[in-house]
C-alpha cells in the first residue's frame, strides 16, 4: 500500500506540474502502457490492462537533445530542465476513448500525439481498421479543434507521431508499409462515415443538408487519403518504427525519443 500510495502522489503531482505533455493513444495491446512503464522505470514491465489515464513525469534520455536546448550546454539547469516531459498514458478500450478525445479538443500543455500501433497486428484486417478509425478521430478532433479556433493565427501545432511498435516480430510490417496501410484504411473510413451521414441526413429530413464538410477528414474529393494532408491544419504526421520490448529485455525505441526531443 505505501508503494502504491506513493506512485499514486507522485502522479497526482505530475499531473499538475505544467510541464510539456505528450499523449500516448492507440488501440489496446498496442504497447502504451509497456513504453509507459520504460519510460517512468527505465525497465522493460509487466504490463497490466490499462482502465483509466495515467500520467508519468519523464527525462528525455541521453543522448537526445530538447529541440529548445539545441544551444545550451548539459549541466547547465535551463537545460536539465528542458528534458523533463509528462507522458498522459490513456485507455485504447473503445468505450473509454473519449478520454482521448476530450483531452484533444481542451489540449492545454499537450505538445504532441504519440498514437502507439502494433505494426504485426496492422496487417490483419481486423488490427488495421481498429486503429484507423482510432487515429481518422484523433486526426478529426485536431481538424475540429483547428476550424473551430476563434484566433487569427490558430491555435498552436499539434503534431503526431505514429509509432510502429513490435519491430521486433517477424510479422510486423516496416513503418512505410504501415503508413500506406493505414492511409488507405482511413480513405475508407473517411468515406464510410460520409455516406451514413449522408443517409442519415436523408432519413431524418428528407433530404436537408448535413454539414458533411465538418465531418469529412483532410481535403475535399474523392481522392485517397494521405497523412500530408493534416498539415494544412498544423498537424506534422510522422511514422516511426520502434520496439519497446524484446523479449523480456528493452527494445529500442531511440527514434521516439528523437521525435518527443525535436517538439520539446
Ligand atoms: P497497451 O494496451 O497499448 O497499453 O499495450 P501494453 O503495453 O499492455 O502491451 C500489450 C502487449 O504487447 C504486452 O504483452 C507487451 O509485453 C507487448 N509488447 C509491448 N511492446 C512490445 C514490443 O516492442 N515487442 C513485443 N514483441 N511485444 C511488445
Amino acid at each position: 500500500l505505501p508503494i502504491l500510495l506513493h506512485s499514486f502522489l507522485y502522479r497526482k503531482a505530475a499531473s499538475a506540474t505544467g510541464l510539456p505533455t505528450f499523449l500516448l493513444v492507440g488501440p489496446s495491446g498496442g504497447g502504451k502502457t509497456a513504453f509507459t512503464t520504460l519510460t517512468e522505470r527505465g525497465t522493460v514491465p509487466t504490463t497490466h490492462p490499462s482502465t483509466t489515464p495515467l500520467s508519468i513525469e519523464a527525462l528525455l534520455p541521453d543522448p537526445h537533445v530538447p529541440a529548445s536546448s539545441h544551444y545550451r550546454s548539459p549541466g547547465d539547469p535551463a537545460f536539465e530542465r528542458s528534458r523533463r516531459f509528462i507522458i498522459l498514458d490513456t485507455p485504447g478500450h473503445g468505450k473509454l476513448r473519449n478520454y482521448a478525445t476530450s483531452t484533444l479538443a481542451d489540449p492545454g500543455n499537450v505538445r504532441g500525439i504519440i498514437f502507439v500501433v502494433d505494426a504485426a497486428a496492422i496487417d490483419e484486417e481486423a488490427g488495421l481498421n481498429e486503429a484507423a478509425e482510432y487515429l481518422h478521430d484523433v486526426l478529426l478532433s485536431l481538424q475540429k479543434r483547428y476550424t473551430n479556433a476563434t484566433t487569427s493565427k490558430g491555435p498552436k501545432e499539434i503534431p503526431v507521431l505514429i509509432a510502429a511498435n513490435k519491430m521486433d516480430l517477424f510479422t510486423a510490417l516496416p513503418a512505410s508499409s504501415v503508413k500506406t496501410k493505414l492511409e488507405k484504411a482511413i480513405s475508407e473510413v473517411r468515406n464510410n462515415r460520409a455516406k451514413a451521414l449522408r443517409d442519415a441526413g436523408a432519413a431524418l429530413s428528407g433530404g436537408d443538408e448535413v454539414d458533411e464538410e465538418k465531418e469529412w477528414l483532410g481535403e475535399g474529393g474523392e481522392g485517397s487519403f494521405e497523412f500530408d494532408e493534416m498539415r494544412e491544419i498544423g498537424t506534422a504526421v510522422d511514422i516511426v518504427g520502434g520496439n519497446v520490448c524484446q523479449g523480456k529485455n528493452s527494445g529500442d525505441v531511440a527514434g521516439w525519443w528523437s521525435w518527443i526531443g525535436e517538439h520539446l
